[in-house]
């Protein structure tokens, strides 16, 4: 296993439509195990491939619950996930990011949402969502599709962000060069 590198907004990976997975089995066991530590190593609930640079339709969630009061965790890992229903109820989450480091934005989601989506083995599989595993996995999806969290900021707050935004992304690019 491996801890990989985790792009910060600015990178023009994240801003991609990715392509559907279609090598299952072993290569993407080992992209889910890898993608699962850098998520852990980054304190991070969720991660999505394009975030380590690989624009492919995958993402990994690892979510603490408590249930009865045991603690324990929800680890998920979709590949080619697709939503075929959400709840007609919105929910308000503020959301964090790992490309966005420091920003959290409030956002408005579908309170649930029923996901298509393939195992490791590229078995068809179906996932009810609710509560915070539908924000997470909508707020994977998203980097699927190129969007990110600031895309649901209205305007204003937008523009108010962009130097912050300027900032991430050029402190991004420095880093790489160094
Ligand atoms: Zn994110």
């Amino acid at each position: 296993m491996a801890v990989m590198k985790i792009l910060v907004y600015g990178d023009p990976v994240l801003r991609k439509v990715a392509e559907p997975v279609t090598d299952f089995g072993p290569n993407l066991e080992q992209i889910a195990a890898d993608m699962l530590e850098t998520m852990e190593k980054g304190d991070g609930i969720g991660l999505a491939a394009p975030q380590v640079g690989l624009s492919i339709r995958f993402l990994v969630i690892g979510l603490p619950v408590e249930e009865e009061g045991v603690r324990k965790m929800i680890t998920l890992t979709l590949a080619n996930p697709e939503i075929v229903a959400e709840s007609e109820e919105l929910a308000t989450c503020e959301e964090g990011c790992l490309s966005l480091p420091e920003i959290n934005i409030q956002v408005e989601r579908p309170e649930a949402v029923t996901v298509n989506y393939q195992d490791l083995q590229g078995n068809p599989q179906v996932l009810e969502a609710d509560d915070m595993l539908a924000v997470v996995v909508q707020h994977e999806m998203d980097h699927l599709d190129g969007v990110l969290i600031t895309d649901y900021l209205p305007m204003l707050q937008r523009t108010m962000m962009r130097s912050k935004l300027k900032r991430l992304s050029e402190e991004h690019a420095s880093s790489t060069q160094g």
